[in-house]
C-alpha cells in the first residue's frame, strides 16, 4: 500500500502525543511564549498575526495574550478541530481564527481570512525538525513569508536560526562490550559500528563526551532566505575544547553532533534565544548524531592537530522531507612554515 510523503506527515500530527512532547518540551514552548509576551508592547500589540502549522493553537494564543488584533491559526492535520475549541474555551475566538488546510493551498486558492491586499505583520511558526531542517516545513512557512508578510516591518518570528557541529568520544558506548558481566563481548563492538554507520541517530548526547569546541556551520536570516539557501555546504574547524590538560592528547572523534540554536531578535526589541545543544538542558529535538568508524578510520585530536571538514545538508532527491548530511574531513596541524600539515582523512 503506497501512502504519499503528505498525507503520512499530516496523519502524523493528528496523533495527541506529538503535540504533548511538543507543550511538554519546556525550553521550546517557554521560549516561544517569553519571546512572545515579554514583546507585547513592542511587536504585538494591535498586529496581525499569522500563526502556520498551529497544532493545538499555543502559539496563536500566545499571539492573542500578548494583544494582537487578528490572529490567523492554520493546520492541515485534524488537531485543528481541537485548536478551535481551545480558542474558544480560552476566550479569544473574537481574535483567532482557526482554519484547516495546507497554507500552499490557502495561499493559491484564496482560503485565509484577509481582505485584498491585506498583510500580515508577524508569521509566527514553530517549523523546526531534528538538525533543523528534518521534514522541510521552513518553505511551506517561505512561501506565506513572500505572499503576505509586510514589507519592511514584518517579520518571521523566529527570526534566525543557526546550526552547529561539534566532536564527541563515545568510549564508554564501544568499551562496554569488553567486559559484559565479566564476559569479552568485543565482537560485538564492529556489528554495532556497522549498524551505527548507516544512518544519523537522534539522541541525547552528554556534554561530557563532547570533546570539541561547537562550531556555528550556517545561520540562517529567515526573513531573507531563499529556498536554494536550505542546502548547503559549510566548512568547519574543530579542536580539542581542553588543549591544556594531559588528556587532550590523541583522543579519538567517534561522532560529530549536529544541534541548532533559534533566536526571536527583532531588532529594538527584548531578544529571547534557545539552543538544542549538548551544553544546556535537552529538547525533544535532542541532537543529531554522525558516527564515524572507529574500527577502521576515526580522526585522532591532539593538541596541536585539528580537524577541518565540509559539511553538507540537502533535502532527500526522493522524499523531500528527509535530509541527506554528508561530511569530508581530514586532521592535521599548521607545519613551521603556516602549511597545512595533512594526517589523516575520510567522507561520512
Ligand atoms: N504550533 C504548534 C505545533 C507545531 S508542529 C506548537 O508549537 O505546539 C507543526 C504543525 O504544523 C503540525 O501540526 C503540522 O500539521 C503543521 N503543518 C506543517 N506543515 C504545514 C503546512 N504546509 N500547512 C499547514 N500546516 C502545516
Amino acid at each position: 500500500k503506497s501512502i504519499d510523503n503528505d498525507t503520512y506527515y499530516f496523519t502524523s500530527y493528528s496523533n495527541t502525543s506529538i503535540h504533548e512532547t511538543m507543550l511538554r518540551d519546556t525550553v521550546r514552548t517557554a521560549a516561544y511564549e517569553e519571546a512572545i509576551l515579554s514583546n507585547a508592547e513592542s511587536i504585538f500589540r494591535g498586529k496581525t498575526v499569522l500563526d502556520i502549522g498551529c497544532g493545538t493553537g499555543v502559539l496563536s494564543l500566545f499571539c492573542a495574550k500578548a494583544g494582537a488584533k487578528k490572529v490567523i491559526a492554520v493546520d492541515n492535520s485534524d488537531i485543528l478541530n481541537q485548536a478551535k475549541e481551545i480558542v474558544k474555551l480560552n476566550g479569544y475566538d473574537h481574535v483567532v481564527t482557526c482554519v484547516r488546510g495546507k497554507i500552499e493551498t490557502l495561499l493559491s486558492e484564496g482560503g485565509l481570512p484577509l481582505t485584498d491586499g491585506e498583510t500580515i505583520d508577524i508569521l509566527v511558526s514553530e517549523w523546526m525538525g531534528y538538525a533543523l531542517f528534518f521534514e522541510t516545513m521552513l518553505p511551506s512557512v517561505m512561501a506565506a513569508r513572500d505572499a503576505l508578510m509586510t514589507p519592511v516591518t514584518g517579520s518571521m518570528f523566529p527570526n534566525v536560526s543557526k546550526i552547529f557541529i561539534e566532536g564527541v568520544n563515545d568510549s564508554e558506548r564501544l568499551n562496554y562490550w569488553d567486559n559484559v558481566h565479566t564476559l569479552n563481548m568485543s565482537p560485538m563492538k564492529s556489528r554495532m559500528v556497522n549498524e551505527l554507520l548507516q544512518e544519523a541517530w537522534v539522541e541525547v548526547v552528554d556534554d561530557k563526551n563532547v570533546i570539541t569546541n561547537r562550531k556555528m556551520l550556517i545561520e540562517h536570516n529567515l526573513n531573507t532566505c531563499t529556498d536554494d539557501e536550505l542546502d548547503f555546504e559549510a566548512p568547519f574547524e574543530l579542536h580539542l575544547r581542553d588543549e591544556k590538560s594531559s588528556a587532550a592528547h590523541n583522543v579519538e572523534v567517534h561522532q560529530l553532533v549536529i544541534s541548532f540554536d533559534i533566536d526571536f531578535a527583532v531588532p529594538g526589541t527584548n531578544a529571547v534565544h534557545f539552543s538544542t545543544g549538548c551544553q544546556t538542558t535537552s529538547t525533544h529535538w535532542k541532537q543529531t548524531v554522525l558516527w564515524f568508524d572507529p574500527m577502521h578510520n576515526c580522526p585522532v585530536l591532539g593538541s596541536d592537530t585539528v580537524m577541518k571538514g565540509v559539511f553538507r545538508m540537502e533535502r532527500n532527491k526522493e522524499n523531500h522531507r528527509a535530509i541527506d548530511m554528508a561530511v569530508k574531513w581530514e586532521t592535521g596541524h599548521t607545519g613551521e612554515d603556516g602549511s597545512w600539515v595533512r594526517k589523516m582523512d575520510g567522507v561520512l
